[in-house]
């Protein structure tokens, strides 16, 4: 359903020397489970994740998507796949700081010429256990509670998967373990690719775990995700 194909990824900062993030990486996912991408920092992974989302092009390489090949994708075909098919989670949340939780819901949505109704967002707020918090703002949220906010604007686009980088970098142990489980929960109807590079969360939440060192696989339990 959701391939990425010899992908490869050449950093070239200008008068430095080149970086390859990405030599080569195949994957194939399912449409649900939790998958992890571990490895160190600097293996690849927000890269990989970037390329996977949309964020970012491969210079080599290609995404399958419900079986249309991103070989022949136009900008608009990216910007739409990424818009409607993806829903992104970041370790230092995203959120609009001057905006209310309602507001940072709405606009994921108006970005898509969609409109949010109250019932969506209370819906979208109750699923991530932060119902009734429409007029806070990301400052009046404790770390775990604005990467709820963070996922619950993921979700509310109703995409086909999530792509969380590193989701728990910023929570402690406990509060990361409870967006973890709130991820696995959705993960029971979703894919959830999540890129981390603590090895004793992959392997309590995860289905599959893929390893990346120096741009490469090197491990990957496959699995149904
Ligand atoms: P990870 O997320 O696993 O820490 P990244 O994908 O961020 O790794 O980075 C992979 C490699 O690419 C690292 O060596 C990093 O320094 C390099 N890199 C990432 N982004 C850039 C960039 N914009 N310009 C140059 N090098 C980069
Ligand atoms: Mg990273």
């Amino acid at each position: 359903m959701f391939s990425a194909i010899d992908i490869c990824k050449t950093y070239r900062p200008r008068g430095g020397v080149p970086v390859e993030a990405l030599r080569g990486v195949t994957l194939r996912f399912g449409e649900r489970g939790m998958v992890f991408i571990l490895g160190k920092s600097g293996s690849g992974k927000s890269t990989l994740l970037h390329i996977l989302g949309g964020l970012d092009d491969a210079d080599a390489g290609y995404l399958e998507i419900d079986g249309k090949t991103t070989q022949a994708f136009s900008r608009k075909d990216f910007d739409d796949y990424r818009n409607e098919y993806v829903g992104f989670v970041f370790q230092e949340y995203n959120l609009l700081p001057t905006f209310t939780v309602r507001e940072n819901l709405s606009i994921a949505l108006e970005l898509q010429g969609k409109s949010a109704s109250e019932e969506q967002i209370a819906a979208a707020l109750a699923k991530v256990g932060l119902a009734g918090m429409e007029k806070r703002k990301p400052t009046e949220l404790s770390g775990g509670q604005r990467q709820r906010v963070a996922i619950a604007r993921a979700m509310i686009k109703e995409p086909e998967m999530i792509l969380a980088d590193e989701p728990t970098g910023a929570l402690d142990e406990e509060t990361g373990q409870s967006v973890l489980k709130l991820l696995k929960q959705l993960s029971e109807e979703k894919l959830v690719i999540v890129v981390s590079h603590d090895r004793d969360f992959a392997e309590r939440f995860g289905d599959r775990i893929i390893e990346l060192a120096d741009g490469a696989v090197v491990r990957d339990t496959g699995g149904r995700a």
